[in-house]
């Protein structure tokens, strides 16, 4: 569909937003089901937030995600969350309903679908999350939603991690919750756990062949998901399947937090396998959206 006066504006909001697979995958959904949306970037620094978002109303923009530095910040600025928004206390997507904003948190969801696709049942199950930050926690609420029988969570704070430990403990009573520091000897709780998630940056493309926890941990009984997906094949997910385990990168979450939101923005199923080969090919082209143009730019005229 063209654009015209009807188009729908959806986008995202984040700073920086160099790293975005976001817009391709939903133009091309929106395209597929022949919908009038459009989803755009929006480079939003931190004391321009409430702007923004006053700015979402005003200009009846019709929905939005969000992502690093806001996902914490833009909770205060919104007038209604959903109940798992709430729990994980961070908000990756807001839907303009007729000029009230509701936020809601589709990575716990992504990553529960993903660990589906994955045919991983956490129910039952020992958790070993890595990190204390937005998306641990978005893990964490969505691996006790999903029945998980207990949950460790290490960091580098031992502070950060026991506030996640506790807020899961009081949200959901059935489990059983432990905080460790990446500094504790970790080798007996390597033996329990069944799913490994590392939900730090550790491994990331720009921090070369790092891990977040050294592989003696890792033994062929583990499920390893690396909440990474630049590079695919974190030098732990190749780590761990060199040791017989199974390991999964986070394509399958980040194509799910998508589908989600934007099932919530239309009301429409996600065509999921134009999302997919959308991501796929974005992430292929290169990881920086914009640095074609920066390069070109470099070239002397
Ligand atoms: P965040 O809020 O900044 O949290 C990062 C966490 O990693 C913090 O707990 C931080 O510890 C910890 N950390 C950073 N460097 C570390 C190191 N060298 N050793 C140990 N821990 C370290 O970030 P986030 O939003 O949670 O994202 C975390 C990761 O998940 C990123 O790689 C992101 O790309 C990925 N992610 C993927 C998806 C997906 O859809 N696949 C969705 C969301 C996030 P401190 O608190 O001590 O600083």
């Amino acid at each position: 569909k063209e654009i015209n006066g009807a188009t729908k504006v959806t986008g995202i909001i984040g700073y920086p937003l160099t790293y975005t697979f976001s817009p391709p995958m939903h133009n091309k959904a929106f395209e597929a089901l022949n919908l009038n949306y459009r989803y755009l970037p929006f480079v939003v620094e931190p004391n321009a937030l409430e702007n923004a978002i006053e700015g979402i109303k005003s200009l009846n923009i019709r929905g939005i995600n969000v992502t690093m530095p806001h996902k914490e910040a833009v909770i205060d600025l919104l007038d209604e969350l959903s109940a798992e928004a709430e729990t994980i206390g961070a908000v990756n997507t807001i839907n303009n309903d007729n000029g009230r904003l509701i936020g809601y948190n589709t990575d716990a969801g992504g990553f529960l679908k993903s660990l589906k696709e994955e045919s991983f049942n956490p129910a039952g199950k020992t958790a070993i999350i890595l990190g204390t930050g937005g998306a641990a926690k978005a893990v964490a609420v969505a691996l006790a939603r999903a029945g998980a029988a207990s949950i460790v969570i290490i960091g580098r704070s031992g502070n950060k991690a026991e506030a996640i430990t506790s807020s899961l403990i009081s949200n959901f009573q059935e489990i059983s919750g432990k905080t460790l520091t990446f500094r504790d000897n970790l080798a007996d709780i390597f033996q329990i756990g069944e799913l490994i998630v590392n939900a730090t940056p550790v491994g990331m493309k720009e921090s070369g062949d790092l891990l977040p926890v050294p592989l003696e941990f890792i033994n062929a009984s583990h499920f390893v998901y690396d909440l990474i997906y630049t590079p695919l094949e974190t030098a732990l997910i190749n780590g761990a399947r060199h040791k017989g385990a199974k390991a999964a990168n986070g394509l399958g979450m980040l194509l799910y937090q998508a589908a989600s939101a934007f099932e919530i923005w239309t009301g429409t199923s996600a065509p999921v396998e134009v999302m997919r080969q959308a991501l796929i090919q974005g992430l292929k082209s290169g990881d920086r959206p914009d640095n074609a143009e920066e390069e070109n730019r470099r070239v002397p005229t």
